[in-house]
């Protein structure tokens, strides 16, 4: 039996369920959102936070796969697949791996700009509604030291600024000037002008609380076990009793996978897990801007009052246990770049893992399911989720209205797979 009715459920509370609730209640609809874990804990929480209009380049890009193979020997490095015998994930390795051409470059590169550069637009908008929550167009830096990354860093700024994107190619002297806290060795950097960070705890609250005043029910603490087409819409069963909608919206990042499939549907979306650690800013010498560390992949994100540092990416991992061999690049960058703490501090216990929902072309998922319009997709961003939410939300909320949409849907089409 149903004990609740909403023209909308959006299964999902993160950062791209929140927000497509947020454009979908704005353009009039009732929306109600379910979330089995609290809304600011999640993936969408402890993220690094940056807004990165920069990252053009999806990750199913050629040489991938040779340099993942040789990471995948190597139990120190920023890269590994928790290897099983699972259809799903060699499905998935497979049709990443018919990706990785210059062709899919050329022709993501520019969709992946236009969708972010979208998502800046409307992440100023947002902060001006809902309140501050960090959001700053600080630039971001790809700082590299060796010849092999410098190479790797041109290409991308040609790939970058070919689209339009503003960018500076800086020599150690100038990568200096820019952020006199850069405490590795560097031989330059790339610095994109158009990134920047929020602060993602505070975002997912004032989003939830903004969501709650314009009456939109969120609930926490419900675990969604199926979903199913009826006469009239759409049922949502949990342990404990079902929902009934006109429409579904499945948002629950990476666990999306397993929901598709009570409805019949593959939907290709691993979980790729990573970690990252908070401290409290330093009084002398913090960094001002995010950076990347090219050589060891880590991220360096200022936030208010704090600094996080963040990397790793373990395919089809869903053990939010942390690797203390991972960690310690992750943990090396926190102990330069941070004020003096304890040891214990930055122990592999007190890193967050979270898990970013990945698809195997780089593009996320969005867009009602063919033949069943009534279930609507909103997942697979990968390493851009926090980027993308606000462009998600109001792209899915598009649609369910039949207005002109914010970017052309074509590319995000769950039927592409
Ligand atoms: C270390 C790290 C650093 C990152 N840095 C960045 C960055 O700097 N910039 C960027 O753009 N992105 C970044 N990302 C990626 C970003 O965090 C994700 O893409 C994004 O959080 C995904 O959001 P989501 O809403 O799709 O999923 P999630 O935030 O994972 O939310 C999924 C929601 O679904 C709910 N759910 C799941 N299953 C069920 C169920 N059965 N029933 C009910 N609810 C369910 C969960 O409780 C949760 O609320 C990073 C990720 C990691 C791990």
């Amino acid at each position: 039996m149903s004990d609740n009715r909403s023209d909308i459920l959006v299964i999902g509370g993160g950062i791209v369920g929140l927000s497509t609730a947020w454009y979908l209640r704005r353009a009039g609809a009732s929306v109600a959102v379910l979330s089995r874990d609290p809304v600011a804990t999640g993936s969408s929480a402890g993220n690094a936070g940056m807004i990165v209009p920069s990252h053009v380049v999806p990750l199913s890009a050629p040489g991938v796969i040779s340099q993942g193979l040789r990471w995948l020997l190597n139990p120190a490095s920023p890269f590994y697949i928790k290897a099983r015998l699972d259809p799903d994930l060699l499905r998935w390795i497979w049709t990443f791996r018919a990706h990785c051409t210059s062709r899919h470059v050329a022709y993501a590169a520019p969709i992946l700009a236009g969708l972010s550069l979208a998502s800046v637009r409307l992440y100023d908008e947002l902060q001006d509604t809902i309140g501050d929550y960090g959001w700053l167009q600080t630039g971001l830096m790809m700082v590299y030291r060796s010849e092999k990354y410098r190479e790797e860093n041109e290409r991308g700024a040609d790939v970058a600024a070919a689209l339009g994107l503003r960018i500076r190619r800086l020599d150690e002297a100038a990568t200096r000037a820019i952020e006199p806290a850069i405490r590795s060795r560097v031989t330059g950097s790339v610095l994109y002008e158009d990134d920047g960070r929020v602060d993602p705890d505070a975002l997912l609250a004032r989003l939830a609380a903004a969501l709650r005043v314009a009456g939109v029910r969120i609930e926490e603490g419900v675990d969604v076990r199926s979903l199913e087409r009826t006469a009239s819409g759409m049922r949502v069963s949990t342990k404990v009793g079902a929902h009934e909608a006109d429409r579904v919206v499945l948002a629950a990042g990476a666990w999306s996978s397993r929901l598709a499939r009570t409805v019949g549907l593959r939907l290709p979306v691993q979980p790729a897990k990573g970690y990252s650690i908070t401290i409290p800013t330093p009084s002398e010498g913090a960094p001002r801007i995010p950076m990347i560390l090219s050589e060891d992949k880590v991220t360096v994100t200022p936030m208010p009052g704090r600094i996080r540092f963040g990397g790793t990416l373990a395919l089809g991992d869903f053990d939010p246990s942390v690797d203390p061999r991972r960690y310690a690049p992750i943990r090396d960058q926190a102990r330069a770049y941070g004020p003096e703490v304890p040891d214990a501090d930055l122990a592999a216990d007190r890193a967050w893992s979270g898990f970013r929902p990945a698809s195997p072309d780089g593009l996320p998922i969005v867009g009602p399911v063919r033949g069943n319009e009534r279930l609507v997709l909103a997942t697979g961003h990968g390493m851009m989720g926090i980027t993308l939410g606000p462009v998600t939300g109001r792209l899915v909320a598009d649609l369910a209205a039949g207005t002109s949409p914010v970017v052309d849907p074509a590319p995000f089409d769950p039927a592409r797979f």
